[in-house]
């Protein structure tokens, strides 16, 4: 698109490989920073990705995940109110927690335990959103709310701790893939490139449009059948299916409805499941070194 990009992460959960491609490009700059301490730089777009999306890392520390989404969205706020910036928040699916509502719309207000396991991620997500919200009412804040559903791909760390990696490194590996409960609860994979794709387009809409709107990909599978799907998928694996316990707070079921993304932003997923899956094996075919 032609933009200079600063990227800013504190590597928490990511990793500089990620980007070592895009090092030497005149474009492109690489900052070591956490977003929970102010930043003073020059932009005239802001994506606020921070924070840890795995529940294994978001409930590493707990109270740094609140800070990085609540004290993180202040100063980028801050910091958008200082240089008038655009700037885009990525929100989550995890807003409407245990959903009773399915497929979930973007009116829906959600069912969220507010002291349980998840609740750092969750309620640190739904009051950042409060104030993107609040920032653009009392100052007048050009702002975007993306609402992310499960999202996977190349470039995920071996130790995310997610199903769809967990599952593909599992069975390149030969272990065991992990179950938690009997595998009857549901989500919908989106393809990294999908999301992308949509949350440029609501980024740059012209029509000044601000969500919050659902990211996702509304095909709906039960983990069980993830795990089938990955081991069709790599056929010499000689992995089996164990069951583990459902962590607490685990939604039961979770699939977006896409008609407003659809509608305002002219987007849907386009990448299927399988497609997906086999760009990520492949991926991590090449990153473990396996066959
Ligand atoms: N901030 C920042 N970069 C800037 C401007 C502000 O990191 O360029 C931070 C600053 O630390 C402040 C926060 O953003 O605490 C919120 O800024 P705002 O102007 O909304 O509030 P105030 O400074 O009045 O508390
Ligand atoms: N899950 C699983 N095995 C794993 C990792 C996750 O069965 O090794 C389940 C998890 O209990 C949840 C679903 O897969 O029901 C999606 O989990 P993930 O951590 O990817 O994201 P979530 O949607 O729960 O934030």
């Amino acid at each position: 698109m032609g933009c200079d990009v600063l990227c800013v992460d504190n590597f928490y959960s990511g990793t500089k490989d990620n980007v070592a491609h895009l090092l030497g490009n005149p474009c492109f700059e690489l900052m070591r920073h956490d977003v929970t301490f102010p930043l003073y730089v020059e932009v005239d777009e802001i994506y606020n990705f921070a924070c840890p999306a795995s529940p294994v890392h978001y409930q590493w520390d707990p109270v740094q995940t609140t800070k990085t989404s609540v004290h993180g969205a202040i100063n980028m706020l801050g910091l958008a109110k200082r240089v008038k910036a655009k700037i885009l928040q990525a929100s989550t699916s995890e807003v409407y927690g245990d959903p009773q509502v399915h497929p979930q719309r973007e009116n829906y207000w959600g069912h969220v335990n507010p002291i349980g396991l998840r609740s750092c991620y969750d309620e640190g997500k739904r009051c950042a959103e409060t104030l993107f919200f609040d920032y653009h009412r009392q100052h007048s804040l050009q702002i975007r709310v993306a609402r992310i559903f499960n999202t996977y791909g190349p470039h995920m760390h071996p130790n995310d701790g997610r199903v769809v990696s967990n599952f593909i490194v599992q069975a390149l590996g030969n272990k065991d893939i992990t179950i938690y409960g009997d595998g009857s609860q549901t989500r919908s994979f989106q393809y990294v490139d999908d999301l992308i794709e949509g949350m440029v387009r609501l980024m740059e809409n012209a029509v000044g449009f601000i969500g919050p709107v659902n990211l996702g990909n509304p095909v709906e599978f039960t983990i069980r059948q993830l795990a089938e799907k990955v081991l069709r998928l790599i056929p010499n694996s000689t992995s089996k299916l164990v069951f583990n316990d459902l962590p607490a707070d685990d939604p039961i079921q979770r699939k977006p409805d896409i008609s407003l993304a659809q509608e305002k932003l002219d987007w849907a997923p386009r990448v299927p499941l399988d497609e997906g899956l086999t760009r990520t094996i492949d991926y991590f075919r090449r990153k473990l070194g396996s066959v």
